[in-house]
């Protein structure tokens, strides 16, 4: 299985446009130690010619573009082709789906999410709509929290990537209504993903954690390669950054440092590499000539970078 980090921040990406904490306003003036990333964008593959994208990001034109795997290609009937072949959505942020309305064009594409994301998206949301106007444009498939699924094309051939999804958050994002939310199951609201390669090894990816236990643990103890979330290091980031703001426990992020922060409890993961993603543009990491930075590399973690490819 080919693996793409075609984005590694949190929403907002790094800069974020409306930012001037010290890490957006020192990229922007040349004197980062560190690079810029777009938000968080993952594509895989087993065969480099037909690949999945694991949510849609905002950045997706861009991360498309820079991607020259994902260029469509002419035939001699269409100018019209993607090497796309579909998304697998684990929530509905809106950092994590809209990505999905610029693949739009009339583009058959295969859709993975639970039956409550697809609710909210496909029910809720008319300019979805604009993704099913033809037969044969978007297909869902139904995600099954705990039962493996095939990724396949639009046509139906399995590409043999073989995916499972664990519950990982119970919390929709803030436009879904309330009245909405009660005909939800909560379990559905944020995944977490486990990709079986068809060499066998395991992929897990899980961008958005409120808490670890022990199913995420013995889940990411089997992966050989783990995608964290490495979004806030500490829980008060936002508030002392910005003066105001939520605790990322409350946005739904364990943080990377503090005695129960990812780092901590994650220390002892056998797991080949560990690799934080969904970092946001506030996280000090961010700097490679910070403490926060060698104190990640020193404990054996990896800290994203867009562009970033690997085999599985
Ligand atoms: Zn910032």
């Amino acid at each position: 299985m080919h693996v793409k980090i075609l984005g590694s921040a949190a929403g907002g990406g790094f800069p974020q446009w409306n930012c001037a904490c010290p890490n957006c306003r020192s990229l922007r003036a040349g004197t980062f130690h560190g690079k810029a990333r777009t938000q968080a964008q993952v594509a895989i593959s087993s065969d480099a010619e037909r690949w999945f994208l694991l949510g849609t990001s905002p950045d997706l034109r861009a991360q498309i573009e820079s991607t020259p795997e994902l260029h469509p290609r002419a035939t001699d009937e269409s100018t019209r082709h993607s090497p796309i072949c579909g998304a697998v959505l684990l929530n509905a942020d809106i950092d994590h789906v809209l990505g999905l309305l610029l693949l739009r064009e009339l583009q058959p594409l295969s859709a993975y999410a639970t039956l409550s994301v697809r609710r909210i998206l496909a029910e809720d949301n008319s300019m979805f709509v604009m993704l099913q106007r033809v037969d044969d444009q978007l297909k869902w498939t139904e995600i099954a929290i705990g039962e493996t699924f095939s990724l396949l094309t639009p046509l139906g051939e399995d590409s043999g990537l073989r995916c499972r999804a664990l519950s990982l958050g119970r919390h929709y994002p803030a436009y879904v209504s309330r009245r909405r939310q009660t005909e939800l199951i909560r379990q559905e609201a944020s995944l977490g993903l486990i990709v079986e390669s068809p060499s066998g090894k395991w992929l897990a990816y899980m961008p958005a954690v409120p808490q670890i236990d022990d199913v995420l643990l013995k889940e990411a103890s089997s992966a050989d390669v783990l995608l964290f979330d490495g979004t806030f290091w500490s829980d008060d980031e936002l508030i002392r950054i910005q003066g105001s703001g939520q605790t990322a426990e409350e946005m739904g992020h364990v943080p990377v440092s503090s005695p129960t922060g990812s780092l901590a409890q994650l220390a002892h993961l056998k797991c080949p590499r560990k690799i934080y993603m969904h970092i946001n543009n506030t996280n000090p990491m961010l700097d490679e000539s910070s403490a926060e930075y060698h104190e990640i590399r020193d404990a054996g973690w990896e800290i994203a970078e867009d562009g970033w490819q690997f085999e599985l």
